[in-house]
């Protein structure tokens, strides 16, 4: 079965003293459900956050990394970096990675394939703009994204693999998928997975929707069956709200 994981993606926000703040509080109140509770501070606080989550069960995620082991790439973060602070997560292909910093689907392929490598667990995130949902091209797009990143790789990765669908039209928009929408799409991401490698490969993969999850729409979201929980940028900044949101799960 496909394990529950709620994630919330800082982006370019919170200080250190504000990442610290927020972690001991979220370590004090987080709930006791089977939820994997994930979080991605900006590069500078990561080494701060794997040691004050170290004997908490929340993982750090870093938001981008480097596909190259080491070299002249100025200002950019290796796989072997992050490992070395205890960060065995990475989210790779975010949309605004992918609108603003040129991330391309051949450059996502060599970053997974270093993530991978390293042992890293992957958050790999798909999802189409507006223009193809009204084109109704959003089931194709996504697919495309999907094999385009991710269908090079052999079965045995494939636990390494989280997927998020982010519809782009509601990433920070306050436009949430319906839960329809969302489930449908998730069933599709899943059958896709299925046609090639297998349903039971599929029904492992842990796929989380993101796009204005909030605490007042999470619980509806996550009771569709083939969302396996959240990838959370806005909500997420918040303690209390976060916390709503694992609740939810
Ligand atoms: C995100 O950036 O991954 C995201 C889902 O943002 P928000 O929840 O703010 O829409």
């Amino acid at each position: 079965m496909s394990k529950k994981i709620v994630a919330g993606n800082w982006k370019m926000h919170k200080t250190a003293p504000q990442t610290a703040k927020f972690l001991e509080e979220l370590i004090e109140k987080l709930p006791a459900n089977q939820a994997e509770v994930i979080v991605a501070p900006t590069f500078v606080n990561l080494a701060e956050a794997t040691a004050l989550t170290k004997n908490s069960k929340i993982l750090v995620a870093a938001q981008n990394m480097h596909q190259a082991e080491a070299g002249a790439y100025t200002g950019e973060i290796s796989a072997p970096m992050l490992t070395a602070i205890g960060v065995n997560t990475v989210i790779l292909g975010h949309s605004e990675r992918r609108q603003y910093f040129g991330e391309t689907d051949g450059n996502l392929v060599a970053k997974v394939d270093t993530a991978l490598r390293h042992d890293m667990k992957v958050i790999f995130c798909i999802g189409e703009q507006l223009a193809d949902r009204n084109k109704n091209n959003h089931f194709n797009v996504v697919e495309y994204q999907l094999r385009d990143g991710l269908f090079h790789l052999d079965k045995k990765f494939w636990n390494n693999i989280v997927i998020a669908y982010e519809p782009v039209w509601a990433i920070g928009t306050g436009e949430t998928a319906s839960p329809e929408q969302a489930q449908e799409m998730h069933a599709h991401i899943r059958e896709v997975i299925a046609k090639s490698y297998g349903k039971d490969l599929a029904i492992n993969v842990s796929i989380l929707y993101g796009g204005s999850v909030k605490p007042s729409n999470a619980a509806e979201i996550f009771s569709k069956p083939d969302v396996n929980g959240g990838l959370i940028g806005g909500a997420a900044l918040e303690v209390n709200d976060f916390i709503a949101i694992i609740n939810a799960i």
